[in-house]
C-alpha cells in the first residue's frame, strides 16, 4: 500500500466523469488500499478513486471515530437508487479543497447499490453521516465537488483562493 498525492482545486481532473470498473481484481483492490491509506493519513472520512488521479468509480468511506476500531468501506461503480424528501444539513469539506467547510443541504437518506471488494453487488439504505458522505462521494465520480451545492458567492470566493495558491505554488518560470 502507498500513500499517493492528493488532487487539489483547482485541479480540473476534479471535473472529470470517471469511469465504471468492468471488474474487481487484484489491480482495483490495491488501488482501494492505497485510497484507504492515503484517506487515512490526510485525515479524511472519504475518498473517491479520482482525488488520487484515478478516473474510476472506487470510492473509500471510514467513519469510525478515532477511538473506536477502523471500519474502512469500499463502493465500486455506486448508483443511488433512490433519495428521502427529508434533508439534512451537514457542514462537509473535502481533501481536494483544504481547510475549507460549509453547511450543505441533502437528501437525509439514499439507497445505494454497489459491489463490494469481492465483486459482489450489494445494497444499502444510509441516513445520517454515511447519507451525506456517500452523496458527496458519488458526486466526485460525477466531477461535482461539494462547493457546487453552496451559493455562487461563496463557491467564487474560494475557487479564486485555490487558484491563487496554487499559481503561487507554480514553479517561476525562467524566460
Ligand atoms: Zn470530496
Amino acid at each position: 500500500m502507498s500513500i499517493r498525492p492528493l488532487v487539489i482545486l483547482p485541479d480540473p481532473l476534479l471535473r472529470q466523469v470517471s469511469k465504471p470498473l468492468e471488474r474487481v481484481d487484484d489491480g482495483v483492490r490495491r488501488l482501494a488500499d492505497d485510497m484507504l491509506e492515503t484517506m487515512y493519513d490526510a485525515p479524511g472520512i472519504g475518498l473517491a478513486a479520482i482525488q488520487i488521479g484515478e478516473p474510476v468509480r472506487l470510492l473509500v468511506i471510514d467513519l469510525a471515530k478515532d477511538d473506536a476500531p477502523k471500519n474502512p468501506q469500499v463502493f465500486i461503480n455506486p448508483e443511488i437508487l433512490d433519495s428521502s424528501d427529508d434533508r439534512s444539513v451537514y457542514e462537509e469539506g473535502c481533501l481536494s479543497i483544504p481547510d475549507y467547510y460549509a453547511d450543505v443541504e441533502r437528501p437525509a437518506g439514499v439507497r445505494v447499490r454497489y459491489l463490494d471488494r469481492l465483486g459482489q453487488e450489494q445494497e444499502i439504505a444510509a441516513d445520517g453521516l454515511l447519507a451525506t458522505c456517500l452523496q458527496h462521494e458519488i458526486d466526485h465520480l460525477n466531477g461535482v465537488l461539494f462547493i457546487d451545492h453552496i451559493s455562487r458567492l461563496k463557491r467564487d470566493i474560494v475557487v479564486r483562493k485555490f487558484r491563487k495558491i496554487a499559481k503561487d505554488k507554480a514553479p517561476a518560470r525562467v524566460a
